[in-house]
């Protein structure tokens, strides 16, 4: 992460040398970062107006507005305009921050919204050295350019996006704190000390040993994170990189046992592209889709190779503030022994599921079936030649279902409202594919671009983008839709035909990436019955609305979770739940995502109106990107430095 230190990626700096802090034009010329030594806001940006004015006319390339749009900005924020920073935008233009400027996750909507936050911040990030990363592109009359930038503190990159010259998108990062940068590549510890031979040193193992026995006993954590699934462990392998004392609790017995104690037939749903963890990428004979057990043992694999301390078989039982030491008195039971644990930080990344909801069925205590909710179901197995009813129709319904069929039971879905289905093949090919594929990768899109190019374009313009894609997706698909229609299942592509990715950022529900189950509902092998609740439970058999009656031994009910500020509630209290406020969703005014609008997810990997309480979690690609932030954050605490959330965004 080393940005200006020579450690990035191959592929980013073509036609540019990011070390000198020089940029190459198309003609050759250097353009200078100058380094006016004093000058607040030194070293900046200078554009070659004299030689470019003596060259023969030549039409300007993307690079070259690019770099004058560049130098405009940098004049602009040098003398403190942010009013002319502001007008370099589209009237509509949008500036996403994550933490470079505003110590939180937060999206300027607007120049109004952009000239208050830089009025809010200038003075103080100071920021400057903008330089162009590689060449800038252009595609549909959009330019696109890479940039890297300091600030008072750290080192920051940005993908801008310009339209009729101005700016239509511009994201800015905080990739690393000056004098805290990641010690990786030259700065690599050197793992031995030559010449200590009999002077008692401890050895790695000696070493290791102690700090563990000492660690949550003698020594408290800065940092205690509840949850040691891939959220958990990406998140304390980022904080261990920079030095910050982290402790992982997790009530299962092993890490990775979040996936292995998943039904048996699970398999990822994402592509193999999009899940790596931070620091360390899964091989690359991987297969496109991980089987849940080999995820499982990855995740321990790395909680070790990363030197994580985690503690296993350990539950948080609660969490309460101390105002006095600024930080929290937490009561976790490790294998059965009540311990008080005391970090300054606590991150909750317990999964981005609240409690389970199970509906409560007129008659449910008659049925003398099995009734379990979609997160207690163990496997088909025992269900063989059984009748089997799924409560539910979005993705452990279908997973659940196809489960079930596998073992030889007779299922049956129970359909109460739409469900967006998206096949996977088609989500890879129209969807993630362009971004996280190996196709991708020979384009030059490394992991690291593909993260920062899906956080380059803003949640508001996402949903836009999505329309198209969801478009695609239906035509491509006609005859698969057209077929599980036939068969009576109720689709729907989101209520504003955004489709999958806009549901699982404002809801985290309502869809199926399908892997096969759907095939299984069009030739009837899963039985469906759709547009129909519930009315009661029998001593056998589930009566449905329309009088119906469908004999059952097993009622699962994959009738998803309640909100995450439930966990928070039960953890903490009612009342910081509140304050907290939602958890997830975008504020899109869409079903289960009430507004206001937030422009981001709320309460996610940003400081929360609860001092020193945060919510860490997401799927693996989002988890792998946005600990990185999240782990700034905490290290700026860890040292002291001056963290003031911008205005607007949460306390
Ligand atoms: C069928 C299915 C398929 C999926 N496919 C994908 C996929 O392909 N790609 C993807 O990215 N995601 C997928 N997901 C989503 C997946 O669940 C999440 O990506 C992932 O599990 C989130 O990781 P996490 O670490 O945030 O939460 P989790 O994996 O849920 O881990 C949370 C951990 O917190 C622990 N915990 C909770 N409360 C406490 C407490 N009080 N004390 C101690 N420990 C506690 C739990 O034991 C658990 O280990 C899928 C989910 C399902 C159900």
């Amino acid at each position: 992460m080393a940005a200006s230190q020579g450690d990035a990626p191959a592929g980013h700096l073509t036609g540019t040398d990011a070390r000198a802090g020089r940029v190459r034009g198309v003609a050759g010329g250097p353009w200078n970062v100058a380094a006016a030594a004093g000058s607040m806001l030194a070293p900046r940006f200078r554009f070659p107006a004299r030689r470019r004015a003596a060259a023969p006319m030549t039409v300007p390339t993307p690079t070259d507005r690019a770099a004058r749009w560049l130098r405009d900005l940098d004049d602009a924020l040098h003398a403190g305009r942010a009013d002319a920073a502001a007008a370099l935008f589209q009237e509509d233009g949008c500036w996403r921050d994550l933490t470079a400027f505003t110590w939180a996750l937060k999206t300027m909507d607007g120049r109004a919204s952009i000239a208050a936050m830089l009025h809010a911040t200038l003075a103080r990030v100071r920021p400057t050295g903008w330089t162009l990363d590689g060449e800038a592109t252009e595609s549909n009359g959009t330019v696109e350019a890479w940039l890297r930038f300091e600030t008072a503190v750290g080192r920051g990159r940005a993908v801008l996006r310009l339209r009729d010259g101005r700016a239509w998108t511009l994201m800015t990062m905080l990739a690393e704190l000056k004098g805290h940068e990641e010690p990786a590549g030259d700065r690599r510890p050197l793992g031995v000390e030559h010449g200590a031979y009999g002077r008692g040193l401890p050895t790695w193992l000696e070493a290791r040993e102690a700090w563990r026995a000492a660690l949550g006993r003698t020594v408290q954590p800065e940092v205690l994170v509840v949850g040691g699934g891939q959220g958990g462990l990406g998140l304390a392998a980022r904080l261990r990189r920079l030095g910050v004392s982290a402790l992982v609790v997790d009530r299962h017995a092993r890490p990775g046992d979040a996936w292995r104690s998943r039904y048996r037939s699970l398999v990822l749903h994402d592509p193999v592209w999009y899940d790596h963890m931070p620091y360390l990428p899964f091989p690359d004979h991987w297969p496109v889709f991980t089987p849940k057990d080999k995820m499982g043992d990855w995740l321990e694999a790395y909680a070790r190779i990363m030197e994580l301390d985690v503690w296993s078989a350990t539950t948080c039982v609660s969490a309460r503030r101390d105002e006095a030491a600024d930080g929290w008195v937490v009561e976790v039971e490790r294998d059965g022994e009540p311990l008080v644990l005391r970090p300054r930080q606590l991150v909750l990344a317990t999964g981005l599921s609240g409690l389970p909801q199970v509906p409560s069925f007129p008659g449910a205590e008659t049925f003398e079936g099995t009734q379990v909710h979609s997160s207690a179901y163990a496997g088909g197995a025992p269900w063989a030649g059984k009748r089997c009813v799924v409560v539910g129709s979005n993705n452990s319904a279908h997973d659940l279902c196809a489960d079930l069929w596998e073992h030889g039971a007779q299922v049956t879905m129970l359909q109460r409202s739409s469900t967006m289905v998206a096949r996977s093949e088609t989500l890879q090919a129209l969807g993630w594919g362009r971004l996280f594929s190996e196709d991708a990768l020979r384009r030059g899109i490394t992991t690291e671009r593909a993260d920062m190019t899906l956080a380059s374009m803003p949640y508001r313009l996402l949903a836009e983008s999505q329309k198209a894609v969801t478009a695609q997706i239906r035509e491509r698909d006609a005859a698969f839709y057209e077929r599980l229609r036939a068969a009576g299942f109720l689709l729907d592509f989101g209520e504003d035909d955004t489709g999958l990715s806009m549901k699982y950022l404002r809801r985290g529900s309502g869809y199926y990436i399908d892997v096969g189950a759907s095939a299984l509902v069009a030739d009837g092998r899963i039985g469906l019955r759709s547009g129909v609740r519930v009315r009661a439970l029998r001593a056998r058999s589930v009566v449905l609305d329309d009088g119906s009656e469908l004999p059952a031994d097993l009622l699962v009910h994959a009738t998803g979770f309640g909100p995450l500020s439930d966990v928070v509630a039960s953890l903490v209290s009612s009342e910081v739940a509140e304050r907290v406020g939602p958890i997830w969703g975008l504020g899109s005014g869409t079903t289960r995502d009430p507004g206001p609008w937030a422009g981001e997810l709320r309460n996610m990997w940003s400081p929360t109106r609860q001092r020193g309480l945060w919510i860490h979690g997401g799927n693996l690609q989002q988890s792998r990107f946005y600990s990185l932030q999240l782990a700034l954050q905490l290290k700026a605490r860890s040292v002291g430095l001056p963290t003031p959330v911008q205005e607007g965004a949460p306390a």
